[in-house]
């Protein structure tokens, strides 16, 4: 049985190892195949996939794509991405402008509750600056006392209804998948777990990624209890989709880790099912 995991992220979005140290930690933990999914750009893919060749694991480029959907922020991860393609590239560059206009609303709402300097705070925990998220926002305000963890942190402050939230309007649930597969990439829903639809807006959701073409959507994720896992494998099954496993990895101090999550259950249908990638994979544990 391979191990893929096929959601993490680098210090190129909000992680906090370098491509190629998520990459190393992939294989130390048994992954034989990874895909780097940093939120909203590609640019740690070039040096993970060299990472990746000199261990000898596979590397599957990927993104993870921030959508507006039902007044909801969604999740869109894309895997099997030509991180080049000009359409995805100008799609993801919008994205990560709008951020550095959203981190200063952000960092004026702080402010109006009396925190001070969240934006250079922020920033000087976004490893690249072109790409600046809440959970840099986080880190910085757990360093600064302000709370205790980064748990605490999301509870007293950058969601909704507390200081440091700002609404946001991301890309549309269209653009991502079209962006996705006009590069030749697979889309799927990212912890659907984690969004707070009803059942009848979680399947609305579902038809309407389905009819744009999306593919997938994530069963074993870092971010579901293991009490959902069933809940989403028959969801997948239903609806026609491929389910997908990923740890959602960003810290080794935070969340899941790369690549230690159960299998998928053997009803689902993979999405990496048939990928040519893994063939040499399969010749190799068959031989
Ligand atoms: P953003 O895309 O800037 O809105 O940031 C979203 C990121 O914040 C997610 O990808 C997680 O990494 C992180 N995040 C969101 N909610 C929580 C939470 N409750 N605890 C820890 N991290 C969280
Ligand atoms: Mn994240
Ligand atoms: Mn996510
Ligand atoms: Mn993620």
């Amino acid at each position: 049985m391979l191990n893929i995991d096929l959601h993490c992220h680098s210090n190129v979005s909000d992680g906090v190892l370098s491509p190629a140290d998520v990459v190393a930690r992939a294989a130390a933990n048994g992954v034989d195949a990874l895909a780097l999914t940093d939120h909203d750009d590609v640019a740690g893919i070039a040096a993970a996939r060299a990472a990746a060749d000199a261990a000898g694991m596979t590397l599957i480029p990927g993104v993870e794509i921030s959508v507006s959907w039902g007044g909801q922020t969604v999740h869109i991860v894309g895997v099997g991405i030509e991180p080049a393609h000009p359409g995805l590239a100008a799609g993801l560059h919008g994205i990560r402008l709008g951020r550095i206009e959203r981190a200063q609303r952000m960092a004026a709402d702080l402010a109006r509750s009396g925190i001070h300097g969240a934006y250079d705070g922020a920033f000087g925990y976004a490893a690249n600056k072109q790409m600046v998220g809440r959970t840099h926002f986080a880190r910085w305000l757990v360093a600064q006392g302000h709370a205790p963890d980064m748990r605490t942190t999301f509870k007293r402050y950058l969601t909704r209804g507390n200081p440091g939230y700002v609404e946001h309007e991301w890309t549309s649930l269209e653009n991502a998948v079209g962006w996705i597969r006009a590069s030749g990439g697979m889309a799927v829903i990212a912890h659907p777990g984690r969004y707070a639809f009803n059942a009848r807006e979680l399947h609305l959701l579902l038809d309407a990624f389905r009819a744009l073409g999306g593919v997938g959507i994530e069963v074993i994720s870092g971010s579901h209890h293991p009490s959902e896992y069933g809940k989403f494998a028959d969801l997948a099954r239903a609806f026609g989709l491929k389910a997908s496993r990923g740890a959602d990895f960003h810290a080794p101090d935070e969340g899941s880790d790369i690549g230690c999550l159960p299998a998928l259950p053997h009803y689902c249908q993979p999405v990496w099912q048939g990928w040519p990638e893994l063939t040499t994979h399969l010749s190799l544990s068959m031989a």
